[in-house]
């Protein structure tokens, strides 16, 4: 699990951040107290799955409470919206073309992130869980993660010296963890620790005490479920994250005939079922075609939402200790998800594409010193702010090459009047998992435009008209001024966070429009 063997460049990047550091060792603020910063950060956990932002399918108390006692962010976006690559955005407040993390490829860890800037600005770093960035943990006083995805039951975590198997569910094995490092912490510095949540990610496995729970419960289907497609592009229909085809037999946790192991065991489990045998009402039945697709639903549903229940325990736990030990007045929680999830909205299960679902973050925080109760922010904000919001934070100073901006203007209610007002979006591993076509867009309030560029496909959304993106504007009569200034908006976008190189290396389809052709300086 160490490094890479280090290049040239990483060599010169490793000195510029040692430089950084050491310039900002000198600058470290005096006087007032700075606050504790605890990040929690769960992996797929959908906005739309958090009572909050108005969940039809669960219930989260501790995590409303943060809402109410703090601030909700309703327009929260990851850039990227796949675990590692989000992962690497937040930790160095780039985009993924320029913080070299596009898919699942290692960190180089030489890079300056805002761990190793807090730590040398005077704060106690931690990171405790789910790290899934290739490269081991740099700039933390304390670390302990899983090794890749973890497992739910009885985990793996190392550290730096070696590696400890602990008895008992991962979301209550990684917040014991984080009390810990709370608990441990030196009393004369500030503390910043994230803590990593596993869950909900595939294969969604519960605790028996959720798990059981959430049996027989039903779980209302989402609005856009049964979507077929129609006026998108190749890309939906070709995708492979689909409720009714791709969920595996693991997924929905079906048991294996008796005997199986090794590789036919695995084949078994991997196989995608086009029916199923189960018992309802006390009758043996066999499930195929609709009838099918919505009892996966239910499987997946109430699996993935049985374990948001134990996140939701973990935050309850997590604020009642910062209650019990007098710091939770200057201590920020931010709640937030590497990503957002599908929940069987437009029939999926994953993340991946531009669609609301998969790009919204949820990004709850509390700060009782200074956020008012009940504070609501809808402008833009996106994964890359969250470093220079923790700097902003501690008093420490932004590094130019951040991309991102601090986002504690508007936790105070108050959005500058130069705030962004749209953003600029791009997922790039295709070929790739479930079949994801590789697009780059823009969101503004009120629209997107996609552009599936290896296909050379566009769809263009009415956010405000369309809020479930399911009538595809693009090429319509009567959008062309829209659409000009939708791709006038993305080409400036490209430009502002510096895309324009690697599209220009990029096999794009041939003067397709005015945007590939000016990107490509034609
Ligand atoms: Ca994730």
């Amino acid at each position: 699990m160490r490094g890479p063997a280090r290049t040239h460049a990483g060599e010169m990047r490793r000195i510029a951040a040692a430089l950084v550091v050491a310039a900002l060792v000198g600058l470290r603020p005096a006087g007032e107290e700075r606050p504790n910063i605890l990040f929690i950060m769960s992996d797929d956990h959908a906005a739309h799955a958090i009572g909050a932002y108005g969940s039809r399918v669960n219930q989260t108390p501790h995590l409303d409470r943060l809402a109410r006692e703090g601030a909700i962010f309703t327009s929260v976006f990851a850039t990227n919206s796949i675990c590692t690559p989000s992962r690497a955005a937040i930790l160095t407040g780039q985009y993924s073309h320029v913080n070299g993390v596009t898919m699942f490829n290692r960190f180089d860890s030489s890079r300056t992130t805002v761990a190793r800037l807090l730590q040398a600005g005077g704060y106690y770093t931690g990171m405790i869980g789910k790290w899934h960035l290739g490269s081991d943990p740099v700039g933390f006083d304390r670390w302990e993660i899983l090794p890749g995805q973890g497992a739910y039951v009885n985990p793996i975590l190392y550290t730096a010296n070696g590696e400890k198997t602990y008895t008992g569910y991962v979301t209550d094995v990684i917040t014991d963890l984080a009390l810990e490092f709370m608990k441990s912490r030196p009393r004369n510095r500030p503390f910043f620790l994230m803590m990593h949540h596993k869950a909900p990610h595939r294969p969604w496995e519960p605790d028996a005490a959720h798990g059981s729970r959430f049996t027989d419960r039903w779980i209302p289907e989402p609005e856009t479920f049964w979507d077929a497609y129609d006026t998108r592009t190749d890309a939906l229909h070709e995708n492979q994250q689909r409720v009714a085809k791709d969920l595996t037999r693991r997924d929905l946790k079906l048991q294996p005939p008796p005997g199986l192991a090794g590789a036919a065991l695995t084949a078994w489990l991997t196989t995608k079922p086009d029916s199923v045998t189960t018992t309802e009402n006390g009758k043996t039945v066999t499930l195929t075609g609709e009838a099918l697709v919505r009892w996966k639903y239910q499987r997946y549903m109430q699996d993935y939402l049985a374990t948001v229940q134990s996140v939701d325990d973990s935050v309850g736990r997590v604020l009642e200790f910062l209650d019990r030990n007098a710091l939770a007045k200057n201590t920020i929680v931010i709640y937030t998800s590497d990503q957002g999830f599908f929940l069987g909205d437009h029939g999926l299960f994953d993340k991946r594409f531009m669609y609301e679902e998969s790009v919204r973050m949820p990004f709850l925080v509390r700060w009782p010193a200074v956020i008012k109760p009940d504070t609501r922010s809808d402008r833009i904000g996106l994964n890359v702010d969250f470093a220079p919001t923790f700097l902003d934070l501690a008093r420490l100073p932004v590094p130019a090459d951040m991309q991102g901006r601090s986002l504690l203007p508007l936790m105070r209610g108050k959005a500058p009047a130069d705030w962004r007002t749209s953003m600029y979006y791009r997922y790039y591993h295709d070929p790739g998992d479930h079949n994801t076509r590789a697009h780059y867009g823009v969101r503004t309030a009120t629209h997107k435009l996609i552009y599936f560029w290896k296909k050379d496909q566009w769809e263009l959304f009415d956010l405000v008209n369309d809020p479930f993106e399911l009538h595809n504007l693009y090429g319509q009569p009567g959008q062309e001024k829209l659409t000009a200034m939708m791709k006038a908006e993305l080409l400036r976008l490209k430009r502002a966070v510096r895309d324009d190189d690697q599209l220009a290396s990029e096999q794009l389809p041939n003067g397709v429009d005015g945007t590939v052709a000016a990107l490509r300086g034609k």
